[in-house]
């Protein structure tokens, strides 16, 4: 069994102050799979002056460096995609091919924009007779979920480094193997000493102190909205900048306009991205809202599209079993307020290995029902419907949160209108779109700020007035 004794402080392996030994256990088994050793509060402290020793006094890293360190950084994802998907696939689930296709493909595609925007960006505007000039914001706390452990950590750390930010990343408990991997790569790419640090551990102890940290000027934070909540609140003290991309509880809205044809390859098209990644996806689709008329359609073809998921195969398990705990509470809750169950077992005996879930939907689901309201994580969809298209916009608006939604309709043009009415930071009209020069991130309570492109690069950079003398 692997075994993980040291914490990366700014570039070097660095024995923890912290003691606290954790088991990584494979969700696919069950089996324990590496023991890693977690930083503490002091261990933060270290790699906070790392940081901040970079960026107040260690020689200028130019942008033209940071660019070409970043794409030497790609290049070595790529060639390890094997060693990064294996790792992924072990600590968090994910099957073969979508570890190496998705979770290491999607995140290298992530990083490479990333640098292709940094190199075009304009740090320097001329207004009238002043200049507007765009400056890190500083030390960059960055905490991540494990639901794509290496996209959302270079989502962050590609961005920040490119705007000239020390980074120190806490990964979340269950995926901090794929972090070090990151970090190995890094430091062999050259980011200088100081740089970027990883630091397994604990989001009580860990997370919160960074976001406590007088030495951090920013939190960039992916994860649940109860956490984002708790992190704002800490970074207040402070006034550091904080960027939170947050929970969802997506809707995907099927117009009334639909041929029979092109009803059932939106249906279709809904459940495939509500099944990604076990469901385990922020921006998915898990609820489907389609006209009164139609519910019986609906149901047909959702019940066959779920179908084609298959445990251990084409689905990957929960990432553990507190996951699975959750999941399997939130399913007991539908039922209890009242949901049809439309496929699957609402009340699955626990697996006798790892921790596989098969898909469940449910009907006639209201946004008074908690599976119409609370974010599930898991292969759960919930189908939902309206009777005109403001009631449409209303149902898919019902939640708390905002983050992504879809549109499918006959009349393109229409559907575009509809989409400009959802309240959501993405909305995907007539099929999934992943245009990573375009900006990510959510509205309401799914969050505060853009990822990926020129707005992922801008969200870490502070923009100073110079002024010349006032003229007369
Ligand atoms: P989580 O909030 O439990 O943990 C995320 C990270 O925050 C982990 O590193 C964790 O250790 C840390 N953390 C937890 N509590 C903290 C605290 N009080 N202070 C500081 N750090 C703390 O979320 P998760 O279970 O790892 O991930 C699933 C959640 O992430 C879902 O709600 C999902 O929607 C969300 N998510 C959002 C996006 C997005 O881009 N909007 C992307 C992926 C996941």
């Amino acid at each position: 069994m692997e075994s993980r004794e040291l914490i990366d402080i700014g570039g070097r392996w660095t024995a923890p102050h912290g003691t606290e030994r954790i088991t990584l256990v494979d969700p696919r088994t069950g089996d324990a799979v590496a023991e890693v050793v977690h930083a503490d509060e002091q261990d933060v402290d270290a790699a906070v002056a790392a940081a901040r020793r970079a960026f107040d006094e260690g020689p200028a890293w130019p942008l033209a460096e940071r660019v070409a360190v970043l794409g030497r950084l790609a290049d070595a994802i790529a060639q390890q995609t094997d060693r990064f998907a294996e790792t992924i696939s072990a600590e968090m689930g994910a099957p073969d091919a979508f570890a190496r296709q998705v979770q290491v493909g999607m995140a290298l595609s992530t990083l490479r924009t990333t640098i292709e925007v940094a190199a075009a960006h304009e740090f320097e505007e001329q207004v009238g007779d002043s200049i507007a000039v765009s400056e890190p914001v500083g030390v960059v706390a960055a905490i991540t979920p494990w639901n794509y452990p290496l996209h959302q950590a270079l989502a962050k750390v590609g961005s920040a480094l490119a705007a000239g930010c020390p980074v120190v990343l806490k990964p979340a408990e269950t995926t901090p193997l794929t972090a070090y991997l990151l970090a190995e790569a890094a430091i062999g790419a050259g980011v200088p000493e100081g740089w970027l640090s990883v630091l397994a551990g604990r989001g009580g102890v860990v997370g919160a102190a960074l976001a406590a940290h007088p030495g951090v000027d920013m939190v960039s934070f992916t994860g649940s909205t109860a956490a984002g909540r708790q992190i704002a609140a800490t970074a207040a003290a402070t006034v550091k900048r904080v960027a939170l991309e947050l929970g969802g509880k997506s809707p995907s809205v099927l117009l009334d306009d639909l041929d029979d044809d092109g009803f059932a390859a939106a249906a279709r098209a809904s459940v495939a991205f509500g099944m990604l990644n076990a469901g385990q996806t922020c921006a998915a689709w898990t609820r489907l809202v389609v006209p009164e008329d139609r519910y019986d359609d609906a149901v047909r073809v959702v019940r066959e599209a779920a179908a084609t998921f298959v445990p251990g195969e084409n689905l990957g398990p929960l990432v553990s079993e507190v996951q699975w705990e959750r999941v399997t509470a939130h399913l007991r809750n539908a039922v209890a307020d009242g949901a049809e169950v439309v496929h699957g077992d609402p009340a699955p005996p626990r697996p006798e290995r790892g921790f596989h879930l098969a898909p469940v939907v449910f009907g006639r689901v209201t946004p008074q029902m908690r599976i119409g309201q609370e974010e599930v994580f898991g292969p759960v969809l919930a189908l939902q419907t309206y009777r005109d298209e403001d009631d449409a916009v209303a149902v898919a608006n019902s939640t708390i949160y905002g983050l992504s939604a879809g549109v499918f309709g006959a009349d393109h043009e229409r559907a575009v209108g509809v989409a400009r009415r959802i309240r959501s930071g993405t909305v995907h009209v007539n099929g999934l779109n992943s245009n990573r020069l375009a900006p990510f991130g959510g509205v309401k309570q799914s969050g505060v700020g853009r990822e990926y492109g020129r707005w992922g690069l801008e969200e870490f950079l502070e923009t100073k007035s110079i002024q010349p003398p006032a003229r007369g």
